[in-house]
Parts: structure tokens; sequence; C-alpha cells
């Protein structure tokens, strides 16, 4: 196992396979439909790599950069680091992040869609959401895993910038790091 990681939680393969179930209802659902996925980075990067490889419809990518943690917590401010949003009007929006923690980053995301575009829909898909109470507007749509409120990194989540290339998702070991 890594040194940064006190456990792995999900191994390749089944990421591998939860995310074919997650495209396949994706696919189902956006048959004929004009789909624009919209990538929240930079965390959902890997996520989004895999999941778009397993939908085999016609569609438009984009991404939109977007940071809120400090260190191990959720600042509860969402900052946008690029000034323009993808063009979405017309099109039905399917974002992607790499985990919902309380939910204001989705949301963040949605308001500012909803102010400055005219999707025909937005809904959201995350590898992992976390177990919390949340209300029910900061909910995804599709969500791979549900895990225990814990820091998680790898697939893409980091701790500090570091650890995003880990092919596995983990609980970090915060005693090691100084491995880093
Ligand atoms: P929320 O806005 O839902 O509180 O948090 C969402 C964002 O915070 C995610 O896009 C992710 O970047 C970051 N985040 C939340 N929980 C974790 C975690 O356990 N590990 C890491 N590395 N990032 C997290
Ligand atoms: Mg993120």
């Amino acid at each position: 196992m890594h040194p940064g990681l006190q456990r792995v939680l999900f191994h390749e393969r089944d990421i591998a396979a939860r995310l074919d179930e997650m495209a396949a209802e994706i696919t189902e659902f956006y048959q004929k439909k004009p789909l624009t996925v919209l990538a929240i980075l930079n965390g959902s990067l890997v996520f989004a790599a895999d999941l778009l490889r397993r939908i085999p419809l016609p569609l438009r990518f984009e991404s939109l950069a977007v940071a809120s943690y400090q260190g191990t917590e959720s600042s509860g401010i969402v900052s946008f680091r690029q000034s323009n949003l993808p063009a979405v009007s017309g099109r039905h929006v399917l974002l992607l992040d790499d985990i919902l923690d309380t939910g204001c980053t989705l949301n963040a995301v949605r308001q500012r869609i909803l102010a400055e575009a005219a999707p025909l829909s937005i809904r959201a898909a995350v590898l992992l959401q976390k177990k919390k109470p949340r209300a029910e507007t900061l909910v995804a749509d599709y969500a791979g895993f549900e895990i225990e409120d814990e820091f998680v990194v790898g697939y893409g989540l980091d701790f500090d910038g570091h650890y995003r290339n880990l092919p596995v998702v983990g609980v970090l070991n915060t005693s090691s790091l100084g491995l880093r």
C-alpha cells in the first residue's frame, strides 16, 4: 500500500465496475438529448476521463476550475478560478465532481450556471458521497460510493496538491504526511 494511506477504500477494479454501472444509467438517461458534461476541476479529472469513455453518446466536454477546500476541511467558500462559464444554454448539463461533502461546491456551480445561462437541465454525478445530513437541494443524481465522513485521497482527490495520481481511493494517513 502507498505509505500516504492508512487504508484503501476502493481498488481500481472496484472503481471500474462501479463506473460501468453509472455510465450505463447516464447513457440511458441522456439518449437523444444534447449533453454537455462539465467537469469540476481539479478533483474530477481522473473520474471524468474514466467515466466519459464509458458513455457512447454524442456529447460535449467542458471543465470549470473551482476551489473550496483548505487542508482537510471544507471552507464553505467556493472560489471560481476562471471568469467565463462554458456555453451551456440549450444543453442538458451533467456536472462531474470527485466527492460530495457539504454540497457547497455543486450548489455554487449550479447557481452560477442558472444565473448566467439557460440550460435545459442540470444533474450531477460524483464518484464519492460522504454520509452526512444534507439539504435536499444538495444531493447528487448519480453517486458512485457512499463513504464515512473521513478525509480521502487518490484517484484525483488531493491533500495539499498531492496524491491525485494514486490509482486507488484511500484514507489519508495523517501520521505519514512527512513522506510526501
Ligand atoms: P463540498 O463543497 O461538497 O463541501 O466539497 C466538495 C469539494 O471538496 C470536492 O470537490 C473536493 O475537492 C473537496 N473534498 C471534500 N471532501 C474531500 C475529501 O475527503 N478529500 C479530498 N481530497 N477532497 C475533499
Ligand atoms: Mg474538488
